[in-house]
């Protein structure tokens, strides 16, 4: 293919990425306002539900010029070759080509950070603040966006080096060798996420003994699931949102709950919400993932091997020769389209296992106390209760409310 017919290619893929979200979200925006089905009787009200839609438009208006201001300014860098551009420019100072392509992710990275920040600021104080979700002061604020970069420079700076460096000394090998070493940094980053990373943005407390650690631990036995670490995170420093994960695997695992969580739901709740998560872990969805996961990136790379040692990508992007960061770049927007089939597929397989792990809490504990969480949940983040299917096949990890609680119920 030609660098011009290639440039025109991924204008057109840049425009197709930027296209179906947006028709998807605005699908649902036309969703009419449903009146309140009998099982949230309790839980919502007609305002309630006409103030989720105010937020969903809100948001939705929001992200389409957010959205559209980084197509244009993408899409104007790609006719005008600026990306090639910044390549030549970086490159006249004689450093070697290694550095020549860190140089240029930095680059990339500290501009498209900087064009995002003041948008995350207005979503966060403006838009999250008007609907009562927002807990985050400007100086957490701040202080995350610190600590993030310094997490992004050391580890996806060493991460990005071992890549770059496998590239342009180990040539076409250096799919299969990252892969080895993307795949080792997954698994690390899944056993030591809750005692590496998380303390970094959160205080992690022990559960105190009390009837809400007393029913965990029952129910634990009951299930024969080892249950040790159980901690607090103050997830209210940020958000209303209550939630609770697992993280590492073998003797090393540790639950995680939300402070949330255990201020705004009984402990009957708690322990539903837990039997959910252990559902997970009980049917290995969390070993699955992590295996599809693995795999995924594999193909990426493969498919990235293709590409890379093309110097019509890098004509095509405004280089004047053959760049390895061009093609990456290029590589990223051309996989666009498969990446959203990867998507849906990941989609769909994460809606059949959270129906999964409700089978399991209704089936070892109950599913009314787990339905009255969801409730509360749902009704607090304000979630849409009559989606649009189109918009759940593509974007909904987790299924719609109404139809898990027609399984829980039931
Ligand atoms: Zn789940």
């Amino acid at each position: 293919m030609s660098a011009e017919s290639l440039t025109y290619l991924l204008v057109g893929i840049l425009a197709f990425g930027f296209l179906i979200p947006k028709i998807l979200e605005f699908l649902q925006v036309l969703r009419p306002v449903p009146e309140v089905p009998t099982t949230l009787s309790q839980y919502v009200t007609q305002a309630k539900l006409l103030e989720a839609k105010a937020y969903q438009k809100d948001n939705f208006r929001f992200k389409l010029i957010a959205g559209t201001f980084s197509f244009v300014f993408t899409l104007v860098f790609i006719t005008q070759g600026w990306f090639g551009a910044i390549d030549s420019w970086l490159g006249g100072f004689g450093l070697p080509p290694l550095l020549v392509s860190v140089a240029f992710f930095a680059l990339i990275f500290i501009g498209s950070d900087l064009l995002s920040l003041p948008f995350d600021y207005y979503s966060t104080f403006v838009i999250e603040e008007k609907y009562g979700f927002n807990k985050t002061s400007r100086l957490t604020f701040f202080v995350d966006k610190l600590k993030g970069y310094v997490l992004s420079i050391l580890v996806g700076g060493s991460l990005l080096l071992v890549f770059l460096s496998l590239i342009h000394y180990m040539g076409e090998d250096f799919w299969w060798q990252f892969w080895m070493v993307a795949s080792v940094f997954m698994v690390l980053v899944n056993l030591g996420y809750t005692a590496w990373i998380l303390p970094l943005f959160n205080t992690l407390t022990p559960l105190e003994e009390g009837e809400v650690k007393e029913k965990l631990l029952r129910y634990a036995a009951e299930v024969q699931f080892p249950l040790t670490h159980i901690v607090v995170m103050d997830g209210s420093k940020r958000s209303f949102k209550a939630n609770a994960f697992f993280s590492g695997f073998g003797k090393r695992k540790k639950v995680v709950l939300y402070d949330t969580l255990l201020e705004q739901h009984p402990p009957d709740e708690v322990v539903a919400v837990l039997a959910h998560e252990i559902g997970h872990y009980k049917k290995k969805h969390l070993k699955w993932g992590m295996l599809i996961s693995c795999l995924e990136v594999g193909l990426l790379l493969y498919l990235l091997s293709l590409v890379l040692f093309s110097k019509e990508m890098s004509t095509a992007l405004g280089g004047s020769s053959w760049s390895a960061h061009l093609n990456i770049l290029g590589f990223t927007m051309l996989f666009t389209p498969l990446s959203m089939v990867l998507g849906i597929g990941m989609n769909w397989m994460s809606r059949v296992h959270e129906f999964q792990a409700d089978a399991f809490a209704k089936e070892s504990y109950a599913g009314k106390p787990l339905a009255e969480a969801l409730k509360t949940l749902s009704v607090k983040t304000l979630s849409t209760i009559n989606p649009h299917p189109w918009y759940v096949f593509f974007t909904y990890s987790h299924p719609p409310l109404l139809q898990r609680l027609a399984r829980l119920e039931k």
